[in-house]
């Protein structure tokens, strides 16, 4: 257990000088970024006036996200909504175009700034929170993270165009997330816009629209000339209703940093998302490996607001650092909780860039121990192969072998090489890939070596059945 002299200094709140001439007095000739022992720090802590109490991981992480809440404290909040599809498909332009009708509607302030995320009134008035970053990156690199931002996924679909790769992607990536898909049926003021054929593409990825018998809320927009926008706000707002989110607005404020920037003027800025509680002005927060104390906070309009509630994306002016997208924050009691978790996860962050080196894997062997010590009977996986036929014998014998206690849980099929995105899919659900008869890229590889994610190959079909029976049995067959 070591600790930098500058982190002391931190931690303790005093200059680095007075540590570093405290050393020396001792005979050790140091500098700010030099490492010293517990021991010696606590000698320094001590001699400084300070109490020393050397915390543990557990110490330090237990009690930030708080308490489940009582269901009695619980109110309504807006969904989180983001946005996904192929590229080219309207994704931005649809987000502009919720926005700024918004805008007409009435609200004080004119233009929206962006700031990552922004809410939008359905025509009765009920609020929706976008997540103003499309694509499905930002999405699944948050869940990565272990923060479930999205309550809604809007999927994109050029009526122009149909299904293409990066629908079917963000199917599954939504699917992954247990997340419910609404289908915008875009660019239908073009001449060639077939929305039929879109809804029969659907199909075969499971995903059977109102229209034709199912569940799936549809509606056909055209970003461009603004055509059934308010409908598209009225079926998020429809399912919305379903899902019965609510939050407690009554305790200190958690959630997600959904964007972040190193500003010139304004110094670390960074967009997060509440998920319950309050944010205001004057707190406190961890966020990441950062903290700070709210300077201010920034709306999506651009104006200062004093406070902001569940589903509320505000910028946070405040903070010691730039956090990542992804991060989670929490309102903590003291400054000097605040740095002391902060340092902690420094450190801890320092360490897995450091042992990334060495490369952790989600082999299928730990996958399992983590799945039996979470209680989780399903075995998530990424299954690609040569040709539409393999998948679906694959999937179809992996279905067989589902018990009461345990299940394969093939998160996403599909023809061709492994790319990157199966990658951080996998990653994103702790999921093996298994590639039947097909390979990784270069750039799939890079990514599940940095991630962590197993890559498993095959040309029978036997054996990878096999191996995965044995991996729900608990004995698996020596990792190949
Ligand atoms: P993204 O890549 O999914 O974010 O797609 P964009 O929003 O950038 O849109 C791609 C292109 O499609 C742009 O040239 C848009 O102007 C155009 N576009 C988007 N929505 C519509 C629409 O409803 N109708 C028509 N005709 N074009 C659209």
């Amino acid at each position: 257990e070591t600790i930098t002299i500058q982190e002391l200094a931190n931690r303790m709140a005093e200059r680095a000088v007075d540590v570093i001439k405290l050393l020396m007095q001792q005979g050790q000739m140091l500098k700010i970024n030099d490492v010293i022992d517990a021991d010696t720090a606590e000698l320094i802590a001590n001699e400084l006036g300070h109490t020393v109490k050397r915390v543990s991981e557990a110490d330090v992480e237990e009690g930030l996200y708080g308490e489940p809440d009582d269901p009695a404290d619980l109110v309504p909040r807006p969904p989180v909504v983001t946005i996904m599809g192929h590229v080219d498909h309207g994704k931005t332009s649809l987000l502009d175009a919720l926005r700024e009708t918004n805008v007409v509607a009435g609200e004080a302030g004119g233009i929206t700034q962006h700031i990552g995320a922004y809410q939008a009134r359905t025509p009765s008035g009920d609020v929706i929170t976008f997540i103003d970053t499309p694509g499905h990156a930002a999405f699944t690199s948050m869940r990565a993270r272990g923060a479930k931002v999205t309550d809604i996924v809007v999927l994109v679909v050029a009526a122009d165009d149909g299904v293409m790769p990066q629908t079917v992607e963000a199917i599954n990536h939504a699917r992954a997330a247990n997340v419910p898909i609404i289908v915008a049926i875009n660019k239908m003021d073009k001449p060639d816009a077939d929305p039929g054929r879109v809804r029969n593409d659907l199909l075969r990825y499971e995903i059977v629209v109102e229209s034709l018998g199912g569940e799936t809320l549809e509606v056909e927009v055209s970003a461009l000339k603004r055509m059934n926008l308010d409908k598209l706000l009225e079926a998020i707002h429809l399912q919305a209703e379903v899902l019965e989110l609510k939050a407690n607005p009554n305790r200190p404020a958690e959630g997600v940093v959904v964007e972040a920037k190193l500003d010139r003027g304004r110094g670390p800025v960074g967009t997060v998302l509440v998920q319950r509680g309050t944010l205001k002005v004057g707190d406190v927060l961890v966020c990441g490996a950062e903290w700070g104390k709210v300077r201010a906070l920034i709306d999506d309009k651009g104006d200062n607001v004093d406070s902001a509630g569940p589903a509320t994306p505000v910028e946070v002016l405040g903070l010691d650092g730039t956090p990542e997208a992804g991060d989670r924050f929490a309102v903590v009691d003291s400054e000097a909780r605040a740095r002391e978790i902060a340092a902690y996860r420094q450190r801890k962050k320092r360490e897995r860039q450091h042992a990334r080196g060495v490369g952790a894997k989600t082999s299928l062997e730990q996958m399992m121990s983590q799945l039996k010590e979470q209680g989780r009977k399903e075995i998530p996986l990424v299954v690609k192969a040569d040709v539409q036929g393999s998948v679906e014998a694959i999937i179809g014998a992996l279905d067989k072998l589902g018990t009461d206690e345990v299940a394969a849980r093939v998160l996403s099929g599909g023809v061709g090489g492994i790319t990157e995105s199966d990658v951080t899919l996998a990653a994103a659900s702790g999921a093996v890939i298994i590639g039947f008869n097909v390979r990784a890229n270069r750039q799939a590889r890079e990514a599940a070596e940095r991630d962590g994610v197993e890559i498993r190959y095959y040309n029978i079909i036997y054996n990878l059945v096999d191996d995965v029976k044995q991996a729900m049995s608990g004995l698996l067959a020596p990792t190949l």
